[in-house]
């Protein structure tokens, strides 16, 4: 919820504690939410304290002990009506990730739709948790695994997909019997406070799922205290990094991931009207705030001259502007202004490292939004390995082209990168493509997919600095995550054991 507080001008966001919405324990400095858009604050979202982190936590403790004895099948029926709510809401709930995220209309769709399917995921629940039995193990003595939840489990997500990222976390957990803590990033925290609103509303009882806004010291607390059992982190590698060895050091369990720099080899055989296609998708979609942007072009020996002039024409055809009206652009603003000023400023320091700018963006200029934080699809060729620009997350709408002689020399530059979230090859040639998914270094790999992002089913398997922990988010190994298994092993005495079989 958001109230609009007499003190100041913004609405601002509550915390969501025991089933009722309230303001920070004490008055808290604020941080806006903007509409990237336009550039106006849309409300302000508290630093928040150690108290409010340890009233949800306690909210959450409270609650467990009903919540984990409710049957599977009862949970599952919680999120089946919430599913049906987010579907009932879809419209309003899309416009709200475009309004505070600055993406487009489909963009927003897409990220409710991963949301939604994770959601799907978490109604699977009663099969989800069926463990294993085997008979006589020994003479009369039977085994049976039981996945049980942990308590109460703790996420932290960032701002580039304001529903599916959330959604990656509390319905699966919750359904597993855990109760949540949610702390959303405080750029987007609207979305997440309707989401919130919604799982009330399909009747998840109080206390199971608490929001909390907040920084540093909401988090530290979040991480630190010995009632939290499991966090969940998605954000920037040095975050997720310090996210994972905190909780780790506190006894917890913990997932993080972290950021990406991810590349995409294009053969001289691909297709290159659909990798044009593909590589701008990748590369630009999600104005490239996106962990599996496709941000590197690994272009392996004749493909550069059937590549480029297309893609130079795709990025520079793609029209940028405000998100939250009628008429929708291909592509949107960045998320503050800030951080379109650093990303301007990475292209900057290419440009005066030797690097070729092909397609600019810096300084876009959009009439109609004059205040928004606009940076245009921007193309960098002859990207070195020692740049600045090759070596950091950019997370802008900004492709790098690196000219590469073979598939070994692409595959061996991919695999210096300390990221490893994902990778992808266009090419015609199966042999080329065995070869790239084998040996590249990348928890995704895409053979002409340029964006091999892993549905709710499936792990969204990071490695290296893209993921810190042993159990990744989504899917079975997230089931694990949020259970811990019990292996019984149970005997009856009694004389006649067998005999019913004779008879
Ligand atoms: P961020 O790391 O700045 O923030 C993420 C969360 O951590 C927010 O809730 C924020 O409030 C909190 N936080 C920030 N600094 C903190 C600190 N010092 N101590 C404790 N908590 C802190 O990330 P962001 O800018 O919101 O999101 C973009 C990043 O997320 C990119 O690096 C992107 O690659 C990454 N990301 C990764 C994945 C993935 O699955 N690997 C998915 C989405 C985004």
């Amino acid at each position: 919820m958001v109230n609009l507080s007499a003190s100041v001008s913004l609405p601002t966001c509550q915390n969501y504690i025991a089933g009722a919405w309230s303001p920070s324990s004490a008055p808290t400095p604020t941080t806006p939410v903007f509409n990237p858009s336009t550039g106006e604050a849309l409300a302000a979202c508290p630093v928040g304290t150690a108290l409010d982190a340890e009233a949800a936590i306690a909210s959450a403790a409270s609650a467990f002990p009903a919540w984990s004895e409710t049957p599977p099948v009862d949970r599952a029926r919680v999120f089946f009506r919430f599913r049906h709510l987010v579907e009932q809401n879809f419209e309003r709930l899309t416009a709200l990730i475009s309004r505070e995220h600055g993406k487009t209309a489909v963009e927003a769709k897409g990220d409710l739709h991963r949301g939604l399917e994770n959601i799907e995921y978490a109604c699977g629940i009663p099969t989800l948790l069926m463990g294993d039995t085997l008979e006589n193990i020994a003479r009369g003595v039977d085994c049976e695994t039981l996945h049980q939840p942990l308590g109460v489990c703790v996420g932290i997500t960032p701002f580039n997909f304001p529903a599916m990222v959330p959604l990656w976390m509390f319905p699966l957990a919750i359904a597993c019997g855990n109760t949540f803590v949610l702390k959303p990033s405080e750029k987007v925290p609207l979305t997440a406070i309707a989401l919130v609103e919604l799982l009330a509303e399909a009747g998840l009882p109080k206390g199971v799922l608490n929001l909390v806004h907040g920084g540093k010291e909401v988090v530290d607390t979040l991480l630190k205290h010995p009632t939290v059992k499991a966090v969940s982190f998605v954000g920037s590698t040095p975050v997720a990094k310090y996210i994972h060895e905190t909780a780790v050091l506190h006894g917890k369990r913990s997932q993080a991931n972290g950021g990406a720099k991810n590349y995409i080899v294009v053969m001289p055989d691909a297709d290159m009207g659909k990798t044009v296609e593909n590589l701008a998708t990748a590369a630009f979609g999600c104005a490239g705030e996106r962990c599996m942007a496709g941000s590197t072009a690994l272009v392996v020996g004749s493909a550069a001259q059937k590549l480029l002039p297309d893609l130079v024409a795709a990025a520079k055809a793609i029209q940028v502007g405000p998100t939250d009206r009628a008429a929708q652009p291909h592509m949107g603003a960045l998320i503050t202004a800030a951080h379109r000023d650093r990303v301007a400023d990475l292209v900057s320091t290419g440009e005066t490292e030797g690097a070729k700018i092909l397609a600019d963006g810096r300084g876009l200029r959009v009439p109609e939004a004059p205040s928004g934080f606009y940076l245009g699809p921007t193309i960098v060729d002859d990207v070195q390995a020692h740049m600045k620009l090759a070596r950091e997350e950019v997370f802008g709408p900004v492709l790098n082209v690196m000219r590469m002689d073979d598939l070994d020399a692409a595959i061996a530059t991919a695999n210096k990168s300390a990221y490893g979230n994902g990778a992808a090859i266009f090419t015609n040639s199966g042999l080329a493509a065995r070869e790239f998914k084998h040996r590249v270094k990348a928890g995704m790999v895409g053979i002409n997919v340029g964006v091999p992002a892993t549905m709710a089913m499936f792990p969204f398997t990071g490695w290296d600095d893209s993921f810190f922990g042993d159990l990744h988010i989504q899917g079975k190994e997230a089931v694990q995550f949020y259970t811990r298994q019990k292996v019984v092993s149970s005997r009856w005495f009694t004389e006649g054991v067998g005999d019913v079989w004779k008879k």
